[in-house]
C-alpha cells in the first residue's frame, strides 16, 4: 500500500490508512465472529456497544460529556439545514443566519421555507473573503437561535473565536470544522456534521445537542424528524447506518490517538501553513481567496492568473499523484482540503509541486 495518492478531496475525503486497514481486516468477519458488522442486528449486543461507545467518544473528544447528547442521523448536513428550523424555529420567533458562504446560504434558504428567518450578517459583498465581525452581527429580537457555518468548505474561510450571542442559542454547521481545532464546544446549543470530512465515510450525520435546548424542540412534527426521538432511542429508533458508525468509531479512536482537537489544531496549522506559504511566497503567481485572519486550516483556496493556467495546474497535479485540487464549481480556482486525516507529507509534496509548477510556468 505504498502508493496511495495525495488525496485533497473536499468530501468524501481522505481517511486514515490505519482505519482503512483495520476495517478491511474486519470486513468479512467482525473480530472473527463468523459474521460481518453489516449483517448483524442493530439491536444486538455488538452493534449496540459500538453505537454507545461511538456516541460517548464523540462527546468526550468535544469536551461535552455532561449535558449533551450525540445523535447519529441520516440525510447528510443538507437535511440538517431543514431539521434545525423544523425543530427549533417556532411561530412568532425569528432565526438569525450569518452568511459566510455557499452552505450557509443553503441553510438560510431552508429555514425560510419553514418559518421566519433573517440575515444576521453577511460577507457576500466581500465575495466571502472574510467572516463577518462580531459587531456586524444583528441578532433578531426574540431570536430562536443564531446559525453559523463554522468552516466554509467551498470558500476556504473559518471562524476563529465563536460569536457572543448574548444568551441566544448558537447552532453550528461543523461538517468541515469538527475536531479540527481547539474550541469551547459548550458555547453551542447544537452542532451537526456530515461524517465525510473529519469523521468517516458518508452515510451518517453526527448531531450534538445540549439537553436543555433539546427540550425546547417542537412536539407536533413527525416522530422520525424530531431530534428528541433520536436522543430518547440512542439513535436506534430506526435502522442506523451501522457500517458508517463503525467507521466513525475507528476514526474517533484514531483522533484520540492523535491527541484530540488541541493537538490536531497544531498539526493542521502546520499542514495548511506549508500550502499558504507556497501561496504567499509566490509573488502573486498564486493568490489566496480569503483574507489572512479568516483563512481556514481545513480548506486552502487560491486562484491563478488565468483559467487556462489553473486547468494546466490541475491536469499536471493529477499526473503527479494529487487528487481533488480543482476548486468548487461555484467559485473556480484551486482548493486543497487538508482535513485531519491528510498527512503532513501530502501537504509538503503539494507545496513542492506548486513551487515547481511556478518555476516552469511563472
Ligand atoms: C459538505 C458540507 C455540507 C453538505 O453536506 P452533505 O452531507 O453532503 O449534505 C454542508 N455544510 C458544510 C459546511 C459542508 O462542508
Amino acid at each position: 500500500m505504498a502508493d496511495r495518492i495525495y488525496n485533497f478531496n473536499p468530501g468524501p475525503a481522505a481517511l486514515p490508512l490505519e482505519v482503512l486497514e483495520e476495517a478491511r481486516d474486519n470486513f468479512v468477519q467482525h473480530q472473527g465472529q463468523g459474521i460481518s458488522i453489516m449483517e448483524m442486528s442493530h439491536r444486538g449486543k455488538v452493534v449496540e456497544a459500538i453505537n454507545d461507545e461511538t456516541q460517548n467518544l464523540l462527546l468526550e473528544l468535544l469536551g461535552l460529556s455532561q449535558g449533551y447528547h450525540a445523535l447519529f442521523m441520516g440525510g447528510g448536513a443538507s437535511t440538517q439545514f431543514a431539521l434545525v428550523p423544523l425543530n427549533f424555529l417556532p411561530q412568532g420567533k425569528t432565526a438569525g443566519y450569518v452568511l459566510s458562504g455557499n452552505f450557509s446560504e443553503k441553510a438560510f434558504e431552508e429555514a425560510k421555507h419553514l418559518g421566519d428567518a433573517s440575515v444576521a450578517a453577511t460577507s457576500k459583498g466581500e465575495k466571502w473573503a472574510r467572516i463577518p465581525a462580531q459587531e456586524d452581527i444583528a441578532l433578531p429580537t426574540g431570536a430562536a437561535y443564531l446559525h453559523i457555518t463554522v468552516n466554509n468548505t467551498i470558500e476556504g474561510s473559518q471562524w476563529s473565536d465563536l460569536p457572543d450571542t448574548r444568551g441566544v442559542p448558537l447552532i453550528g454547521d461543523v461538517t468541515s470544522d469538527i475536531l479540527s481545532r481547539e474550541r469551547d464546544m459548550s458555547k453551542f446549543a447544537l452542532v451537526y456534521a456530515g461524517a465525510q470530512k473529519n469523521l468517516g465515510p458518508a452515510g451518517v450525520t453526527a448531531v450534538v445537542v445540549k439537553d436543555e435546548f433539546l427540550q425546547t424542540g417542537a412536539g407536533h412534527i413527525p416522530t422520525v424528524l424530531r431530534y428528541a426521538t433520536f436522543a430518547k432511542n440512542k439513535s436506534l429508533y430506526n435502522t442506523p447506518p451501522v457500517h458508517s458508525i463503525y467507521m466513525m468509531n475507528l476514526v474517533l479512536k484514531w483522533t484520540q490517538r492523535q491527541g484530540g482537537m488541541s493537538n490536531l489544531e497544531r498539526l493542521n496549522r502546520e499542514k495548511a501553513g506549508v500550502i499558504y506559504d507556497a501561496i504567499d511566497t509566490s509573488g502573486g503567481f498564486y493568490q489566496g481567496l480569503v483574507e489572512k485572519p479568516y483563512r481556514s486550516i481545513m480548506n486552502v483556496t487560491w486562484r491563478m492568473q488565468s483559467v487556462e493556467l489553473e486547468k494546466r495546474f490541475v491536469q499536471e497535479s493529477v499526473q503527479n499523484g494529487f487528487e481533488g485540487l480543482g476548486g468548487h464549481r461555484s467559485v473556480g480556482g484551486l482548493r486543497a482540503s487538508a482535513y485531519n486525516a491528510v498527512p503532513h507529507k501530502a501537504c509538503t509534496a503539494l507545496a513542492d509541486f506548486m513551487k515547481d509548477f511556478q518555476r516552469r510556468n511563472g
